[in-house]
């Protein structure tokens, strides 16, 4: 199972769109006020622990990390920062990491529009340093795209970042959870910029794979294509409720790592729960049940699912699924006679091999 295993609630940055930096969490200490011995032997009750170390910033308790990564030295590690403190991370510790996912919305100006000046350097000059220190595990992009977005461009100036590149790319709408207000007109943004730009994106990719008979890690792409190539319905991506849970600081376990002041989404304790017993226990309700595309979307998100803080606009957040799904149902044949004719390997899609944090629908 996944766990996310926030290190604090700190964070350098005020990143405007960030929950902890428009409502900070006040139901949650700063820090961890557990013992670590009670979650090592907590997790120690999973046969196949993925541990994603969450913040606040992680990295600000670089101590904590690694003493879980000394107790735990058999489960899989994920990182998910802001990015700025990676060049604080030891070489031993690096190079025991499968995955990090970087906070980063596309060239400088978006980045450090959204998560103040400097950031983008910062973050380009780590990747570079970790990569000199042996990290060779997945380096994953993770955008934010809010209403100052454009998907083409963003994920267009992502992928021209060479020397080291990301791996992969992937991103969440800032929606539901935050005010609706301020993306102004929402749906107009959906037809005039996101709806096309993800049309133009889906284009260059599969123009690729032509080209240059590689498949280009765009991971909302990657994770819905792979559903259709199986044909096989996917649950909830995230997996959150399901096989995905944020252990907070005081020790309290929840759904989903975004939702620590909402009770309905606590589901135990590392004191008094094990894993098997949480196991599935907050499933996605109406209206994702009645929704004829919940074998392909898995529900989106879980928070979303059960404590809808836009009403009817949660419709106009689903008009973006739908468009993922259609075009990239539209490009499937494609697809399918490039492997026919080897130019690229079906294998290409299975993506991600285990539950990395990222949600695949954004
Ligand atoms: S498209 Fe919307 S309603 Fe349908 S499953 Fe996804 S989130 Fe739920
Ligand atoms: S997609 Fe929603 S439910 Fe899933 S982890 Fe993200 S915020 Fe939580």
């Amino acid at each position: 199972m996944l766990f996310f295993v926030f290190l604090n609630h700190k964070c350098n940055l005020t990143c405007r769109y960030c929950g902890e930096t428009t409502h900070p969490i006040t139901s949650m200490s700063n820090e961890v006020n557990y013992s670590i011995d009670e979650l090592i032997s907590f997790l120690a009750k999973d046969s196949n622990p993925i541990i994603a170390f969450y913040g606040g910033e992680p990295l600000l308790n670089l101590s904590l990390m690694e003493e879980i990564m000394d107790k735990i030295p058999d489960a899989c590690f994920v990182v998910q920062t802001n990015g700025t403190n990676l060049h604080k991370v030891k070489s031993t510790i690096l190079t025991r990491i499968h995955s990090i996912l970087v906070s980063i919305d596309g060239n400088q100006n978006i980045t450090d529009y959204y998560r103040g000046q400097g950031t983008f350097q910062k973050i380009t000059r780590n990747m570079s340093i970790i990569r000199q220190k042996g990290f060779d595990g997945d380096l994953i992009a993770r955008m934010t795209i809010s209403s100052k977005s454009d998907i083409y461009r963003d994920v267009h100036d992502l992928i021209s970042i060479k020397n080291p590149s990301f791996d992969h790319i992937h991103w969440q709408l800032d929606v539901i959870w935050n005010d609706e207000n301020q993306w102004g007109d929402f749906e107009k943004w959906i037809n005039e910029s996101y709806n096309p730009g993800i049309t133009k994106l889906i284009n260059e990719w599969v123009e690729e794979m032509t080209r240059n008979r590689s498949v280009q890690g765009i991971i909302p792409f990657l994770g819905i294509m792979k559903t259709l190539l199986i044909d096989t319905p996917s649950k909830l991506r995230c997996g959150a409720g399901i096989d995905a849970f944020a252990i907070q600081t005081n020790g309290e376990i929840f759904a989903c790592p975004v939702c620590p002041e909402f009770e309905e989404f606590k589901v135990g304790n590392i004191l008094a729960d094990e894993p098997d017993g949480i196991y599935n226990s907050l499933p996605v309700i109406s209206p994702c049940l009645e929704c004829e595309i919940l074998k392909i979307c898995g529900g989106r998100c879980l928070f979303a699912n059960r404590h809808n803080l836009w009403g009817e606009s949660f419709k106009l957040v689903c008009k973006t699924v739908q468009h993922l799904i259609t075009e990239l149902n539209r490009i499937k044949p494609k697809i399918e006679e490039l492997s026919r004719r080897n130019i690229i390997s079906i294998d290409s899609f299975n993506y991600p091999q285990f539950n990395n944090s990222c949600e695949i629908i954004p």
